[in-house]
């Protein structure tokens, strides 16, 4: 994993409760796509990617990965494993059509979506939107779905925690389910090899190998500190991960730094009250899109463009997040009335809301040495609330 987990992490992570996450991958994604949309390639090892000397396989269809080719494999290589492969050109604009597809039958389901790319998402369905009862079945329609909107299938997995559900998602593909109930989450991982272990590649496999951790079950008889002198800040993730535990809540908006708009003017406009009731008008449908994103912030910006196109921007900051409209409001009003009157007329206004917090705050990782519950405490609980929770 890239990010390494903070040691200095809240007592209480656990606080967010039991989770229900499903992880959705698309099979052989952009092959796919190709033989959905040219019958020649059906049944047909197939790369998506250049064939010339330097290109290298985007994706590979199935038949073709029973040859050993894969994905980032320079395509000269893939050639030598699998004479008949057909190299196909991508299509990018096929891809993002499907894959708006799929993201929209995601959010049927759940505004809680964190894509990872074109095809991958995690979806925390524990709101249960439709009362559906259990996480399982949301799983299987969401591929039923899919299948039926986009003639292409999807693996999930179900589980209640990301890492776990990515794991199950991988485990029965292509076009396969796997569910990892509360309490079977620390069992599933110690029978696993350790490079199953997203973020454990080749070179680290190989450490783990010369330290006699061959499966999850041989990286959780290890002491943290033991990994820690090995590995340094991967080690917390490591540990917690041959548990089965991991906290990081679903991201709706990893990239979103800040929640805003604005107006361009057909006249320009320079009165007093004319700003103001612009300026409203923008709160609202700034708010509104605020709401939205289920955003958080703590900095409101004004910009003015003027007509000789200058832009100018007054911001402010506040200790607290601005959580209601009315704060953001006065907010925005106050650096308005400071820039008035106006030099000039202006032909846009903006207002945004940023140092947003993006979820990954008060709800991170928990310390695997310190503060929450012992693992096996958790276990324990997670098995009790098993029974109230249908996955
Ligand atoms: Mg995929």
């Amino acid at each position: 994993m890239s990010d390494a987990p903070d040691p200095a992490l809240p007592s209480d992570a656990e606080a967010a409760g039991l989770r229900k996450i499903i992880h959705v991958d698309m099979d052989a994604f952009f092959a796919s796509v190709e033989q959905r949309d040219n019958p020649e390639l059906r049944g047909r090892p197939v790369a998506v990617g250049g064939s010339s000397g330097r290109g290298v396989v985007a994706a590979a269809s199935y038949e073709a990965r029973k040859f050993g080719v894969k994905s980032a494999m320079p395509s000269v290589t893939a050639k030598r494993l699998c004479p008949d492969l057909v190299f196909v050109k991508s299509r990018f604009d096929a891809y993002r059509e499907a894959s708006q597809q799929i993201r929209a039958v995601f959010r049927h389901h759940t505004d809680l979506v964190e894509p990872l790319s074109l095809d991958e998402a995690y979806l925390d369905v524990t709101e249960d939107r439709f009362g559906i009862g259990s996480a399982t079945r949301i799983a299987e329609l969401i591929r039923q779905e899919i299948r039926a909107k986009t003639k292409l299938t999807a693996s999930a997995g179900v589980s209640y925690n990301k890492f776990l559900a990515k794991l199950a998602s991988d485990q029965n593909k292509p076009d396969g389910l796997c569910v990892i109930r509360p309490g079977q989450g620390a069992a599933f991982v110690q029978s696993l090899p350790i490079r199953r272990f997203h973020g454990v590649g080749p070179k680290a496999e190989e450490k783990m190998k010369r330290l006699g951790i061959e499966t999850g079950a041989d990286l959780a008889a290890k002491e943290i500190e033991f990994l820690r002198t090995n590995f340094g800040s991967f080690a917390d993730y490591l540990f917690r991960a041959a548990r089965g535990i991991d906290l990081r809540p679903v991201r709706t908006h990893r990239q979103r730094k800040s929640v805003g708009g604005e107006r361009t003017f057909s006249e320009d406009i320079s009165s007093g009250s004319a700003l103001r009731e612009t300026l409203d008008r923008i709160v609202d449908i700034v708010w509104d899109r605020i709401e939205h994103n289920k955003a958080r912030g703590r900095t409101v910006t004004l910009k003015l463009k003027f007509t000789d196109f200058q832009i100018i921007t007054r911001a402010q900051s506040v200790s607290h997040w601005v959580e209601d409209k009315a704060e953001f409001a006065r907010l925005g009003h106050a650096l308005l009335e400071e820039v008035l009157p106006l030099p000039m007329p202006i032909r846009l206004m903006g207002l945004t809301l940023s140092k947003l917090d993006r979820g990954d705050g008060a709800a991170g990782d928990s310390n695997p040495d310190g503060g929450g519950p012992a693992p096996s405490d958790r276990a324990d609980r997670d098995r009790k609330t098993a029974q109230l929770s249908l996955f």
